[in-house]
């Protein structure tokens, strides 16, 4: 018989996976990959149509295949000869690519790719494996189930800080909803919640509009992302980074202590002769092994004090994305503060006065704002992602929440419980078992091996 492969979410991880599947196929199967948005392929990051946003990593280490890291260099390339392999392209252009690559293994594969819209709200098991029940009464057999559902948007503000805001206060909590961020007044200040890459996306965004205000943006610490360098950003000294990793890896096993860790790297970095950025690069793929090496008192460590450095370091801005930033700055469109917000309240003439204590002054300072932008983070919070299959999932005991409450509990072959084989989950909440495991070098590479191990599964 033949098996089915249905793929629930079809974002980056859903669609590389089918993109694997099909591409490693060497008997018939169908791949069911469905989504209740469409198009296929492009998820929460790559749907947009907005040039605006720009990928934070270059072409030459975007390509969806880990054995050809220049798929996607050469796709820009030929669509248009001015992009090359360190281009910065738009978000909108590696949908494209997506798709397009979908599309073609499809047409050559032994496998046969169906694509569904439709939303997934839970699921059952029978003799012949899986039905998954959709909200429009629909029913799919399968035999094997990939969960990637993705992201999902910040807490609502109301829930991060209880009792302190307005419910009449006009709050966007999903920083990823661009028509409500267009719909933010345009003559009046507005306060974006965050610091990090969605909130330069959402000031970017707000200043197409050309309107006449102010944008603060505030996060505890205020740090100010950080940007790639215009040139030599992934040259790889393969001597540097060995050394990096041996010094850091040997800290770490020697003490199992953060403090040691990041004062190895805080020496690395003032003692060798090279961008600091080379040093932080060269992390990356032993970022994994620390992560699983570390006490869990000393992953809470990092989750209280470190992630903020952490997050400005490692994930930069395009060189062109970060100039824009410090224009924006230099000419008073936006400044970044570091604030903890105290209160969120509307005025009388519906205005909204926030009130946040500053971390250099201690003082509790007002600010008047027409709207609240909330770009806090997505939520890993598995009981708050607003996704009933998500709760169907885990009221049934199928899925569960890591013990640091940062992503899903997921087995080294990708299934989320042994009671229910052939169920797997791909995507962002890899995130608990490796950290480093939210972006496309990190995705392509377990939705590679997930494809196999399905493969292997199903035979
Ligand atoms: C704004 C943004 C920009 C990024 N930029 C970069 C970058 O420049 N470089 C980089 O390497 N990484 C980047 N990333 C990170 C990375 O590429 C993402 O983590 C990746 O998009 C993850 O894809 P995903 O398929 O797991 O999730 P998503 O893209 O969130 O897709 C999940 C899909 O599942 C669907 N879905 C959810 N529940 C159901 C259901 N019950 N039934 C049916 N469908 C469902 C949703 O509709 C959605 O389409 C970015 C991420 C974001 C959010």
């Amino acid at each position: 018989m033949i098996k089915l492969v249905a793929i629930i979410g079809a974002g980056f991880s859903g669609a590389t996976t089918a993109i694997h599947l099909l591409k490693a196929a060497k008997t018939p199967m169908r791949v069911i990959l469905i989504d209740a948005k469409s198009p296929h392929g492009g998820g929460l990051a790559y749907s947009t149509f907005d040039d605006n946003f720009v990928l934070n990593v270059p072409a030459q280490n975007m390509s969806v295949f880990p054995d050809r890291m220049d798929d996607f260099a050469q796709y820009c390339n030929a669509e248009d000869s001015a992009l090359v392999s360190s281009s910065f392209v738009s978000r909108r252009i590696y949908g494209e690519y997506l798709k397009q690559r979908l599309s073609s293994v499809a047409q050559t594969s032994m496998g046969e790719l169906v694509l569904l819209k439709e939303r997934v709200i839970s699921l059952t098991q029978d003799a012949s494996g899986y039905q998954l029940h959709c909200s429009s009464g629909l029913k799919i057999g399968a035999h094997s189930v990939v969960l990637s559902f993705g992201h999902f948007a910040p807490k609502p503000l109301d829930a991060l800080l209880p009792g302190k805001v307005d419910a009449k206060a006009l709050i966007v909590n999903n920083p990823w909803d661009v028509h409500a961020i267009d719909s933010v007044p345009r003559n009046k200040d507005v306060l974006i919640v965050g610091t990090g890459h969605t909130a330069i996306d959402t000031l970017f965004r707000l200043e197409t509009a050309l309107a006449d205000r102010r944008i603060w943006m505030f996060s505890r610490h205020g740090l100010h992302p950080q940007g790639h360098r215009p040139v030599g950003e992934f040259h790889k000294d393969p001597v540097l980074q060995k050394m990096v990793q041996d010094r850091v890896l040997e800290a770490l096993l020697r003490t199992h202590s953060l403090r040691a860790v990041v004062k190895v790297v805080r020496q690395l970095i003032s003692e060798l002769d090279v961008n600091w950025r080379d040093v932080i690069n060269a992390l990356r793929p032993i970022t994994p092994t620390l992560w699983q090496t570390l006490p869990k008192t000393e992953k809470s460590r990092f989750l209280r004090h470190v992630v903020p450095y952490w997050d400005v370091l490692r994930h930069r801005l395009s060189p062109l994305a970060i100039k824009r930033l410090r224009t924006s700055f230099d000419e008073g469109r936006s400044t970044i503060g570091a604030y903890a917000i105290q209160s969120i309240r509307t005025q009388r003439d519906g205005d909204i006065q926030v009130t946040a204590k500053c971390r250099h002054t201690h003082q509790a300072n007002s600010f008047t704002v027409g709207a609240v932008v909330n770009c806090s983070g997505p939520t890993y919070d598995i009981t708050k992602t607003g996704n009933e299959l998500v709760s169907f999932l885990s009221s049934q005991g199928i899925l569960s929440q890591d013990e640091m409450k940062i992503g899903f509990r997921v087995a080294a072959d990708y299934t989320v419980n042994p009671n229910f084989p052939r169920i797997y989950y791909v995507g962002p909440m890899l995130k608990a078992t490796h950290w480093e495991a939210i972006a496309v070098p990190e995705l392509r590479v377990h939705t590679a091996r997930l494809a196999q191990t399905i493969l292997e599964d199903s035979q």
